[in-house]
């Protein structure tokens, strides 16, 4: 089976990762340390370093034309470095018909809000990544309002991470990560307090994926993505709503490098949803919230 029937042969690539990482020291060595050698040894992914010129040669064979790099600051939680956002600029501007560069910014740090303006307005990065667990810390707390307001105020899409983490997986206590941020439900607080925040949860929000689907539900500001899992491990009633209720809501995410997009692609096709559902979530509810 081709992994997408959707795309006819002689169509332009058009599928798009709406969550993709650095296949490169930056993020698996540097901002990934021992947690991300952990989650490595937990489900056996292979964390060897790859270059961007293989990244997209391999995504451009399967029909994708465009993934969201993502940044990466925990560093005041984990005590790693950042992927910083200069760094994703800069491999965004090589592959500037290719990858949408997305900023992150470490709300436990003073400068975070300063930041995230610099981000947007200087290196013209298009939205933000959070990833709760990884940075410690709970996006419903007023403490973090300004931050939220300020990308709001930019008018950029915000992605925050959704449901437990592999990160620390095994070790004693999970390396102090705390998977009670992961939950979606502190997101709904945001959400609701800033109605023109377009907001991201990434990955099937294991294992409060109801929570998750309510909240898409509820909130027309809130959409979800299917990166993270492959599919034939998502729950059944989120491939359920993605087919029905939640179509124009959901979109394809892989969480490169710990997924491949091939085998995603050939095992979604599988699934057989409808044509039109499947165009939606591999490309058109993604153009749209990302503004491409
Ligand atoms: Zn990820």
């Amino acid at each position: 089976m081709a992994p997408v029937d959707v795309l006819d042969d002689e169509d332009e690539p058009r599928i798009v990762d709406t969550h993709c990482h650095q296949p490169t020291e930056e993020f698996l060595n540097d901002a990934g340390g021992q947690m991300m050698e952990d989650a490595a040894n937990k489900f056996g992914a292979d964390m060897e370093t790859d270059t961007y010129e293989n990244l997209v040669e391999e995504y451009h064979e399967v029909g994708i034309s465009t993934a969201v790099l993502l940044g990466w600051d925990a560093e005041t939680n984990t005590g790693n470095p950042p992927v910083p956002n200069d760094y994703v600029a800069e491999i965004r501007d090589q592959y500037d018909d290719f990858f949408v560069g997305f900023a992150s910014v470490d709300p436990l740090k003073d400068d975070c809000a300063q930041e995230a303006e610099r981000a947007v307005k200087d290196l013209d990065l298009s939205g933000f990544k959070f990833q709760q667990i990884a940075q410690g810390f709970d996006p419903s707390d007023p403490e973090h309002d300004e931050l939220w307001t300020t990308i709001e105020d930019l008018g950029v899409p915000v992605v925050f991470h959704g449901g437990n983490s592999t990160l620390g997986a095994g070790a004693p206590g999970g390396r102090g990560l705390k998977v009670k941020h992961g939950n979606p439900m502190l997101i709904d607080d945001v959400a609701a307090e800033h109605p023109d925040l377009q907001i991201l949860i990434a990955h099937p929000a294991f294992p409060w994926e109801k929570e998750q689907l309510a909240i898409c539900q509820q909130k027309g500001n809130v959409y979800m993505d299917l990166s993270g899992w492959m599919p034939r491990y998502i729950d059944d009633q989120v491939l359920h709503y993605a087919k029905t209720l939640l179509q124009d809501k959901v979109m394809f995410g892989t969480d490169y490098p710990m997924i491949d997009p091939k085998p995603w692609l050939e095992q979604f096709a599988e699934l057989e949803f409808p044509e039109e559902v499947q165009r939606k979530i591999l490309w058109e509810n993604a153009e749209q919230f990302l503004d491409l």
